[in-house]
């Protein structure tokens, strides 16, 4: 029997967090919250507020029906959970919903509609830049202008602990006048945030304005776009990523509503220049996420989301300026965060230099790309409502099988 837990105001999971997550039972999959350490059935609560909208979609066994609702409900559902968690009189009954989280088999939350990547930190962009054109402009001349995305496989993203089988395909060895195949030499990760959509499908020929971006952006994750650097070099002129990147995407399995980081909003860096009418608004806004990336249980970097040139209001705003639909399960992601200095990068390409300056695990090993068996989690928190506070995201690893 489990008791009610007390979860002191300091915790990343207490009230001001609240992420949902869908959790696996041998009776199926249940819309869960994660309040302290455990994971709340929502499924069980919802019975008591029968009449709303909400409450009938954490009935369903994934977040598609609760995603597709909209603002108004999805702060609806969080005002009255916030307030049933901190009644004392539901306690004794809702003790017996309660499931320790290292118990719980996370799910994929919702099923991913389109999935676009961005490219918005300038760290990122520069060294990528600086490594691959050493002689160039380490920005392309649109990096200002336009939050550069692509479109991604939506049905190769897999929820945190799923193992990554290391991809094969074509390469071409600087050594070499002609491609080779076999597995990929140079896989590598880009820890990323990715920003879930909900809310009604826009209809095509419309647009998702900065301003209304907010009323679309439902939550975020943390999100590791596995990449073949190898497979990407040979095959990425002039169309962009494709094989090197499709194999998987990792995502967290819990999903943090945007409303959890309200008190992290820190205003974008300077746009200079000044971007088309079209990507300026006034919610268009940075947030203050502190990421951490470990291989193997060695945290190697420690990003920082807050200094991403483009917000998401602007990337969801460029991606349906013409008139593209947007809807429910859309996932886009806002490419690797880096920040200037070394221990702030978020991909072996940049903490390795390409390759070419290997860096060191806490077992002794070093590390210029991944082997076989290694295992990479991100973690991140952001700054609560009350000082000192923090949110927590859940966290997303994966495990580097060899290729097959
Ligand atoms: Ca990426």
């Amino acid at each position: 029997m489990t008791t009610w837990p007390d979860v002191p105001a300091d915790h990343p999971f207490g009230r001001d967090a609240l992420p949902y997550g869908v959790m696996v039972t041998p009776a199926g999959s249940r819309i869960v919250v994660r309040y302290g350490d455990h994971a709340l059935d929502l499924r069980a609560v919802a019975d008591l507020e029968p009449d709303s909208a909400w409450a009938r979609a954490w009935r369903e066994p994934t977040l598609d029906a609760f995603l597709a609702l909209g603002r108004r409900d999805w702060d609806a559902a969080r005002v009255w959970l916030r307030d049933a968690l901190a009644d004392p009189g539901r306690q004794e009954e809702w003790a017996a919903y309660l499931t320790p989280v290292e118990q719980v088999s996370l799910a994929l939350p919702f099923t991913v509609g389109d999935y676009v990547d961005c490219y918005a930190s300038e760290h990122h962009a520069t060294n990528v830049g600086r490594i691959f054109r050493p002689d160039g402009e380490a920005l392309t001349p649109n990096w200002r202008h336009l939050p550069i995305g692509y479109h991604g496989r939506s049905q190769t993203v897999v929820v945190t602990g799923t193992d990554v089988i290391r991809p094969t395909g074509q390469r071409k060895p600087p050594t070499s006048d002609t491609p080779v195949f076999g597995p990929s030499v140079r896989l590598d990760i880009e820890a990323e945030l990715g920003f879930v959509v909900g809310g009604p499908r826009t209809a095509l020929g419309s647009r998702v304005s900065v301003d209304e971006a907010d009323e679309h952006l439902f939550g975020v994750v943390l999100l590791n776009d596995w990449s073949a650097r190898d497979i990407q070099a040979w095959e990425y002129v002039p169309l962009g990523p494709f094989l090197g990147k499709s194999f998987a995407t990792s995502i967290s399995g819990w999903v943090l509503p945007m409303a959890a980081l309200s008190a992290a909003r820190v205003p974008l860096p300077i746009q200079e220049p000044l971007p088309l009418p079209y990507l300026c608004g006034h919610a268009a806004t940075g947030y203050d996420v502190h990421l951490e990336v470990a291989v193997n249980g060695s945290v190697v970097s420690r990003p920082e989301y807050a200094g991403l040139y483009w917000a998401p209001q602007q990337m969801l705003a460029h991606m349906t300026v013409n008139g593209a639909t947007t809807g429910p399960g859309d996932l886009f992601g806002s490419g690797t965060i880096s920040g200037p200095r070394a221990d702030q990068r978020g991909s072996f390409l940049e903490l390795s230099w390409n390759g070419t300056e290997p860096f060191a695990l806490a077992d002794g090993t070093t590390r210029t790309f991944l082997e076989d068996g290694d295992t990479v989690t991100l973690r991140a928190w952001a700054p609560g409502p009350t000082p000192g506070s923090r949110v927590g995201f859940g966290e997303v690893t994966g495990r580097v099988l060899p290729a097959r």
